[in-house]
């Protein structure tokens, strides 16, 4: 092919929205949310990565859950042993970071979207995000894993543990240019957000920040987003989403 011709398939390439599976691809059969296998599921799939949440438990274990509690039990004021047991929709038993991680590792190719949810204070929320990067480090996935967060501490604490990550976030309520005065590299804003600032996906992206629309489900959305250009779709529908990107 000559040189222009693969400069502009590169260019073309670089441009196309991805799509991440919202907390997995937990639609597919067999899966749940936020489970081992809508980690398989998202990767087996092709999607460019795999959402998933964390919350801390009393004695500061990392476990993979969406809400702050899991069967009655509030997971910040209970003691891991409590859930280790716990399991999922899909029969799974609830899956702790660290074994996230090494799944993660055999999903090579595909990124974790690690979201930090936000805790009750901002002392569990900084060990939280300390217990996060340092496990992240510790099974070598700092390439593969991608930062996201609701809480504006956490976003600013991962930045300054692990300068080089990706850390987007997630509120909505900041303007492009202060996500970047911030030193995050990207907002990650549900659709509705861009019905009210059409411009933040171009000012974004003027600035050298990534731009995530979440959860966008409906093929129109998806289409809106993937002409406006979006880095990032994230959705509960990954297989028609990645239909449409292509
Ligand atoms: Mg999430």
């Amino acid at each position: 092919m000559p040189l222009l011709g693969l400069l502009l398939l590169c260019g073309s390439l670089q441009a196309q929205t991805k799509i991440i599976a919202h907390r997995g691809y937990w639609k597919a059969p067999g899966a749940a949310q936020n489970s081992v296998a809508s980690l398989y599921m998202a990767h087996e799939l092709g999607a460019y990565g795999s959402e998933f949440d964390v919350n801390l438990t009393s004695d500061k274990r990392v476990v993979v859950n969406h809400d702050p509690t899991i069967d009655g039990y509030l997971i910040e004021q209970t003691p891991f042993a409590l859930l280790r047991d716990l399991r999922l929709s899909n029969g799974e038993i609830l899956p702790t970071l660290e074994q996230y991680l090494v799944h993660g590792k055999v999903c090579k190719g595909t990124q974790l979207i690690l979201e930090i949810k936000a805790q009750a204070t901002k002392q569990d929320e900084d060990c939280l995000t300390a217990k996060v990067v340092e496990l992240v480090r510790a099974h070598q996935m700092e390439a593969q894993t991608e930062y996201i967060s609701f809480s504006r501490n956490a976003c600013s604490e991962l930045r300054r543990l692990q300068p080089a990550a990706s850390v987007s976030y997630l509120g909505g309520d900041l303007a492009p240019q202060a996500v970047k005065d911030s030193t995050w590299t990207g907002i990650d804003y549900n659709q509705t957000v861009f019905d009210k600032h059409p411009e933040w996906i171009k000012e974004a992206h003027r600035l050298g920040l990534t731009v995530n629309v979440w959860t966008v489900d409906k093929p129109d959305d998806m289409k809106r987003f993937i002409k406006e250009k979006a880095d990032f779709l994230t959705t509960n529908h990954p297989a028609k989403a990645l239909k449409l990107s292509r």
